[in-house]
Order: C-alpha cells, then sequence, then structure tokens
C-alpha cells in the first residue's frame, strides 16, 4: 500500500543522536522522515495522523502526535530515515507502539477495511474522523454540495446536560443527556485533537420559567434539583435559583422563577470549521459530495447505492448519519424504523441594541424560546411556535421535505414575532428590527405530535444512539450534544 500523506500536518524539526531504550527506540520526527520512509518501505501504512512503517519488516513505527516512535529492530533499518529525539518513556513507547505495531504488521489485513459514513453532518464528520483514528478507511457520502451544511451549523449550540427535558417522566433523558454532556467537551477534544474549551460562549445558562409553562413552580424546582444531582463533573450547587427579588429587574411580568445552572453553549459554526478542517488532515478520509444515497443493500458486506442507481463499495460496514435522511435511508435498506417525526425550526442571529443578556436564558418548559448572547453585540433567537417551519410524521421524502418548506417560509415574519416575544420578557432589550442571517434545520425525534402536548414523545430523547443489523449501522444522535461520545463508540463497534 502506498504511503500517503495527510492534506496537513505539523512539521517538526530535527534533533539528535538515538537511544534505545528496552529494545525500543524512540524519535522525534524529521521533516522528511515520511517521504523517505515510503521510498524504503516494503510495508507502510497512514492510520489517521498515525503512521506504521515496516522497513522490511525488520523495524516498526508510529508517528504520534509529533513524535516517531520505532520498535524492533530499529538501530539497523531506521537511522538512515529518522533523526531521533532523545527520551520518551518506554511506557509510553511499548503501549502506544507495540499494541499499534502488532495489529499493523502481522495482522494487517483488520486494519486496512474500509467503512462507508452517510452524511456529512458533525455526526457523520466526528464518527469519520473516529474510524480513521482507529485504522480504517473511510468513505463519506454528502448529499449536498459541501459538508456540515445541516442541523449541525444550524442551531444555538446548548450542550445539553438534562435541564431542558423537564417533562420526560421517567428521568431517563435527564440522566443520558447529563452523562453524554459531560463528556462532549473531551471527546471533542480527543477526536479533533484541541483543547476541551475551544468552543464555549458560556459556561452558565438561566432557565427562566413561563407562567404558561407545562410544569409547575414546584415540579420546576423539583426537576433542577434532580437534574443536577445528576451531574457527574460538577457539583450540584453550581445550580441555583435566581432570588425572586432580581426577577422583575431581569425579565417581563410572565416570568415566576429562575434558575441558573451549569451548561455549556458552544460556537457552533467554529465547532463545525474546525471538524471540516481535522476531517481534511486524514488521507484515508474520502469525501463524496453531491451524492445523494438511496439506501444500502442488505449484505454481510454492503455497498451504498445513491438515488441516480451508481453503487459504491463493497464496505466493512456502513453506518447511517443521514439525520433528516435517515429513516428513509433505513426504510429502504429493509433496517426497521422507528415511529419518528421531523420538525423544521428557524433561528435568527441578531444585532442586540440595547440590553444584552448576560447569560443565554431558555423561557421553559412548552412552546417558547432561546436568546443567546454570541459576543457583545450580536446574538441568537429563536421563538416558538412562530419559528416553528414545519412538522410531518411523513418521511418518505426524505430531507426533500425541509428543502421545500424552507423554500416557502416567511423568515421576516417569524424573526418579528420572536422580537416581540423577546423584547416583553427579557427587561431593557432591545433587537435590530432587521436579522442579519437566518438559520434553519430540521429536527428528528420520535412522537406524533408536538412539543406543546404534554403527553408528546418529544419530551423524551430515549430512543437514540447506535443501532446495529449486521454490517449497518444507524445512528440518530437526537442532540449535538451527543455527537462526538457517540462517535467514539460507532468506532468501537467497528
Ligand atoms: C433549530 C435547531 C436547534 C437545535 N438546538 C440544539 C442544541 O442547542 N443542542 C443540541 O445538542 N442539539 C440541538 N439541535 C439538534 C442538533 O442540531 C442535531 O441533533 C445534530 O446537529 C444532528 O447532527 P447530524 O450530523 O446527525 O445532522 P446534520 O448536521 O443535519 O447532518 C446530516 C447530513 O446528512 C446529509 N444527508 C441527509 N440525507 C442524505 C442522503 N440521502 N444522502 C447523503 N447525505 C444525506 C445532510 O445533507 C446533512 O449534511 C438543534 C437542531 C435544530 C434544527
Amino acid at each position: 500500500m502506498p504511503f500517503e500523506q495527510p492534506a496537513s500536518s505539523p512539521n517538526v524539526s530535527t534533533t539528535a543522536g538515538p537511544t534505545s531504550e528496552a529494545g525500543l527506540l524512540v524519535f522525534k520526527r524529521h521533516t522528511e522522515l515520511r517521504g523517505r520512509i515510503a521510498d524504503s518501505a516494503t510495508e507502510s501504512m497512514s492510520i489517521g495522523r498515525s503512521y506504521v512503517i515496516c522497513p522490511n519488516r525488520k523495524s516498526a513505527g508510529i508517528q504520534f502526535r509529533n513524535r516517531a516512535i520505532v520498535a524492533g529492530q530499529a538501530k539497523e533499518a531506521v537511522p538512515r530515515y529518522i533523526k531521533p529525539l532523545g527520551s520518551v518513556s518506554p511506557w509510553m513507547a511499548s503501549v502506544v507502539a507495540v499494541t499499534r505495531i502488532r495489529k499493523v504488521c502481522f495482522g494487517a489485513a483488520s486494519m486496512t477495511k474500509e467503512v462507508a459514513v452517510i452524511g456529512g453532518g458533525l455526526q457523520g464528520v466526528l464518527a469519520a474522523i473516529a474510524c480513521a483514528k482507529r485504522g480504517f478507511n473511510v468513505a463519506l457520502f454528502e448529499r449536498d454540495p459541501s459538508i456540515l451544511q445541516g442541523a449541525s451549523r444550524n442551531n444555538e449550540g446548548k450542550v445539553h446536560r438534562g435541564f431542558t427535558y423537564g417533562l420526560d417522566d421517567t428521568g431517563k433523558t435527564q440522566a443520558l443527556m447529563a452523562q453524554y454532556g459531560s463528556a462532549f467537551g473531551k471527546a471533542v477534544a480527543d477526536l479533533l485533537d484541541l483543547p476541551a474549551d475551544s468552543f464555549i460562549v458560556a459556561r452558565e445558562v438561566v432557565y427562566a420559567r413561563h407562567r404558561d409553562s407545562l410544569i409547575s413552580e414546584a415540579g420546576t424546582a423539583r426537576h433542577f434539583e434532580m437534574v443536577a444531582q445528576l451531574q457527574e463533573d460538577q457539583v450540584p450547587s453550581a445550580m441555583r435559583p435566581l432570588p425572586k427579588h432580581e426577577l422583575p429587574r431581569r425579565f417581563g411580568g410572565k416570568v415566576d422563577s429562575a434558575y441558573v445552572v451549569p451548561e455549556e453553549t458552544i460556537d457552533v459554526e467554529k465547532l463545525c470549521i474546525a471538524a471540516a478542517e481535522a476531517l481534511g488532515r486524514f488521507a484515508t478520509i474520502r469525501a463524496h459530495t453531491a451524492v445523494d444515497v438511496s439506501h444500502i443493500t442488505p449484505d454481510a458486506t454492503p455497498s451504498v447505492i445513491t438515488s441516480s442507481g451508481g453503487s459504491f463499495g463493497t464496505f466493512h460496514a456502513v453506518i447511517n448519519c443521514a439525520w433528516d435522511g435517515l429513516p428513509e435511508i433505513d426504510r429502504r435498506s429493509e433496517f426497521a424504523s422507528f415511529g419518528y417525526c421531523l420538525r423544521a425550526k428557524a433561528g435568527f442571529i441578531t444585532n442586540v441594541e440595547a440590553g444584552m443578556p448576560d447569560r443565554p436564558i431558555t423561557f421553559c418548559f412548552g412552546p417558547f424560546g432561546d436568546i443567546v448572547p454570541l459576543d457583545r453585540n450580536s446574538a441568537y433567537i429563536s421563538w416558538y411556535p412562530s419559528c416553528l417551519m414545519g412538522f410531518t410524521t411523513d418521511l418518505a421524502p426524505g430531507s426533500g421535505w425541509f428543502a421545500s418548506l424552507r423554500s416557502r417560509f416567511d423568515f421576516g415574519g417569524a424573526y418579528d414575532n420572536a422580537v416581540q416575544a423577546f423584547e416583553s420578557l427579557c427587561r431593557g432589550l432591545r433587537l435590530s428590527r432587521r436579522y442579519e442571517k437566518a438559520l434553519a434545520g430540521a429536527i428528528l425525534a420520535i412522537g406524533s405530535t408536538d412539543i406543546d402536548d404534554r403527553e408528546s414523545k418529544l419530551h423524551e430523547r430515549t430512543r437514540i444512539g447506535i443501532r446495529r443489523r449486521g454490517a449497518l449501522l444507524s445512528v440518530n444522535p437526537g442532540k449535538l450534544t451527543m455527537t462526538p461520545r457517540l462517535a467514539m463508540e460507532l468506532a468501537e463497534q467497528l
């Protein structure tokens, strides 16, 4: 297999002579390392950003972060090609190098398998990266001309911890969101090789109870106490009610209680850009854009069939991450489906002329909305039901449903209505009469009625995650919050 080089990778400068520790030689990568090894290697393979090299099967190494680690009879085989670093602990070298080397050099077949991922949203992109990091070649299929333009880029970026879900009486949604929400930062950091807090715009959210809430004031208090106890990585006391006397200063008369909760909000635009850049660094991921997938053949080594009748494959596994297109692809692939519904929802980025809130505010519980400060002057707003673009349980048109809805929707009218609602709820807030940017996305969930119905299944997000039948995996993340951890779980399952 040819030695492939990623589109962009960190360059590391040269260093001094070799050291040998317990049979392992540890080297810092020379700028010319990869090209020269490629010439001489009898076997080489790229696994994401790690490189395994076996010149004449006498030695093997991997590039790990900015270091090359070389094991085996490296002394004879490698110094010509690698400038050594000196000391890295033999423990680190052995754990990272030997396990991967054994897999790759002497059981190479398992590491060259190709996986297909359908859907270039955050779930698909992170799944592709996680698979590439585990040594798979990945073919990513996206219907649109470019990746990461769907729901993942068109939302308010709340990293859910369960506080939003006051209407799941089982407590399961809250527990699930607390678990995955607390794993979000680290999982994103591990997948994208970036610091965990790279995308955070706020660390707390204010939940303001609307007088027309579907939950009583006492029930709301119990809910916030309960969810605070579920947080694994933050002290429950970080959740606190706002003193009653503060409410009139902050809110209009329709708010009767409010809580500050430790829940992060991220800049989804920034995250999507970073994810696209990370994807581009993997030579082992091939993105096929403008490919509308129809279905997956139900075989042990499935193929991906496009709407125009084309075929890609065969693959070790195919992962359906097509979100609004997911149910239809599953159905056509003879994979049992749930009673899904799709909602399409708009939001706006707008200029705040006065009274910017100090934290994001969610008005709860029911058909209300959110305002999220993005920087000193602008905020994201979305108000229900005026920003509800449509609701359907007929999923046959797949993603086409959302596209046709978007072309007809009255964004101007929805914006005016949202402005009116927020200006009456947030004391002193004045929003620009015109929005800067309209955002819109589809939301996949299980249920047949909307969120103003107390009994709606939309209030439960428990039947989400990974489903598998043979070589076909279907992933409904339910929330952006779930995507990084699910991406890792997917790769672990292959
Ligand atoms: C208005 C709004 C607000 C939200 N707020 C939050 C929030 O605050 N916090 C949170 O955690 N979650 C939130 N969500 C949910 C979150 O956005 C989604 O759960 C998440 O983005 C789903 O990621 P995804 O990659 O599965 O979907 P997407 O980003 O939509 O990606 C799916 C991709 O699949 C492609 N595709 C579809 N069909 C096909 C096909 N047939 N062939 C090939 N490609 C196909 C699409 O073009 C798309 O690029 C919100 C969603 C919306 C719409």
